[in-house]
């Protein structure tokens, strides 16, 4: 992800083409290198820097939007809500400018068309991959306009992320399955090889097998962690394949040239999202949703590794060509409705920043990586706790500040609140979607989408879609 939030108003040509011209790392015959990572069965993904892929990804796409004279940018903006015109098509968006930038307070941008590409939402969970704004902004806004979402169940927990200690909360350091991939071995703390026999690729079995193989070690162990064993490749290859990771073990007081990296689960991919079709168009005209934020269907109920910045490329690409098509030329929306404002027969509950603590322990708790009826009930209590006292704090006209923390509370208590529903509502076992109580896949019942809206009263509620 580019660092601070910013939001691109208009232009998306030449983005993809200038990601593709991102420096990937070559080989001494010219050819760009592959590797392998979960579920792979040939080398097939192409890195930059050793480890620093997306850091490469993200500074060609940055240049290439700073240098196109078509895009107007609008820097340390936390997109709020949508506008519409009174014939319900998005005209735009509400905006809360940080302070950072040249323009100050909160403001509105008109639009023709709206493209979403907020990222994911790692951050309803304690221990995640993601950065701290992966907040689920965008699926909220496109619940509070209206829009469908789906999939929201389907999270994909990285197998190995680096487990800095019980209190550990928000982003942790991804030790990537690269590592798995060039020869590293999981193993418990007596050194044992777990996942032989497991599966055919043992360690580079696919992610959701990984994830639920450690998280049962480590409750029959009664272990808050794993260990991930590299130490046969050697300084040299881990300082130059792996440098971030290297640098990243270092710094928290691991050499993985002489010890196991202990290593535990964490939230990483949402494969749920915003639904659209195959232009990224969403269920509302004129709304678009692009990358992690939406859910095209392409990963299906278990995403494959690195697919998802394919995705993004792709689908970007389809995007610019749809708007192009439909909503290049027109004048912008004289007069847009604040989608969210004008649904809600009472405002939007905005919880206490603290809050967000408070949801990503109760997620963790019963809605991560094993889940049952169960463990999901005391989830969604406490979420519906939550929400009751934001709806209190409003009617006795004391509602949170706003703020950005209080905005995100509120995106990530009403994303939390649709995942559990959505994970509670499917009982069976798919992709990386697991009950404890409903361990079989049923093709007879849930071999469809569940479809989540937003009721008039501001809950969210999950259909199945018709067969
Ligand atoms: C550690 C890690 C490693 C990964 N490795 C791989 C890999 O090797 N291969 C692969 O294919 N995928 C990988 N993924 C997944 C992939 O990186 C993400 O799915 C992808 O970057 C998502 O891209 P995006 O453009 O949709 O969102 P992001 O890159 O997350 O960008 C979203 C942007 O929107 C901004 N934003 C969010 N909310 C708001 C708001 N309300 N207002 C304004 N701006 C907002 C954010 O600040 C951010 O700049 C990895 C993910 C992680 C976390």
């Amino acid at each position: 992800s580019a660092g601070g939030r910013s939001h691109v108003t208009d232009g998306t040509s030449a983005l993809a083409a200038a990601t593709l011209a991102g420096a990937f790392d070559r080989g001494a015959d010219g050819e760009i290198l592959l590797t392998r990572e979960g579920g792979h069965h040939r080398r097939r993904i192409a890195h930059a820097g050793g480890d620093a892929t997306g850091a490469e990804i993200s500074r060609a796409l940055v240049e290439a939007v700073r240098n196109d004279p078509g895009v107007e940018l609008i820097e340390h903006a936390l997109v709020l809500d949508l506008l519409t015109d009174a014939d319900g098509h998005a005209a735009g968006l509400t905006l809360h400018v940080m302070g950072e930038g040249q323009r100050d307070g909160v403001g509105a941008v008109r639009a023709r068309a709206v493209v979403l590409a907020t990222g994911g939402m790692g951050q309803v969970f304690s221990a995640t991959t993601n950065p701290a704004v992966s907040t689920g902004d965008g699926v909220a806004l496109a619940l509070r306009a209206g829009a469908a979402v789906t999939d929201l169940e389907f999270v994909q927990f990285h197998p190995t992320v680096l487990w800095l200690g019980p209190e550990a909360e928000g982003q942790q350091p991804l030790v990537s399955e690269a590592v798995r991939g060039e020869g590293a071995h999981l193993v418990d703390a007596h050194g044992t090889r777990f996942m032989l026999g497991q599966h055919e690729l043992a360690e580079l079995a696919p992610r959701d097998i990984v994830a639920k193989a450690i998280t049962r070690r480590m409750q029959e162990q009664g272990a808050e962690h794993m260990y991930l064993d590299g130490r046969h490749f050697g300084a040299e290859m881990w300082q130059q394949r792996f440098p971030t990771i290297f640098a990243s073990c270092r710094a928290h007081g691991i050499d993985p040239v002489t010890e196991p990296i202990p290593v535990a689960p964490a939230a990483h991919y949402a494969s749920g999202g915003i639904r659209t079709d195959r232009h990224g168009r969403t269920s509302v005209p004129g709304l678009y949703a692009c990358g992690e934020v939406a859910c095209t269907g392409v990963h299906g109920a278990n995403r494959l590794a690195s697919n998802s910045l394919l995705e993004g490329l792709v689908f970007a690409e389809r995007i610019a060509a749809d708007l192009a098509d439909r909503h290049r030329r027109g004048a912008l929306p004289e007069r847009a409705v604040d989608v969210a404002a004008a649904r809600a027969a009472r405002p939007v509950p905005l919880p206490a920043p603290e809050s967000r603590a408070e949801i990503q322990r109760l997620m963790s708790r019963g809605a991560g990586v094993l889940r049952s009826a169960a463990t999901m009930a005391g989830t969604a209590a406490g979420l519906a706790l939550l929400t009751e006292q934001a709806h209190a704090h409003v009617a006795e006209e004391k509602p949170a500040d706003p703020r950005v923390e209080t905005w995100e509370a509120a995106n990530l208590l009403l994303v939390a609140t649709a995942l559990v529903a959505a994970a509670a509502q499917r009982e069976e076992t798919r992709g990386c979607h697991w009950r404890e109580d409903f361990p079989e896949r049923d093709d007879a019942h849930w071999r469809r989408h569940l479809i989540t809206t937003l009721t008039a009263s501001g809950g969210p509620v999950s259909t199945p879609e018709e067969q």
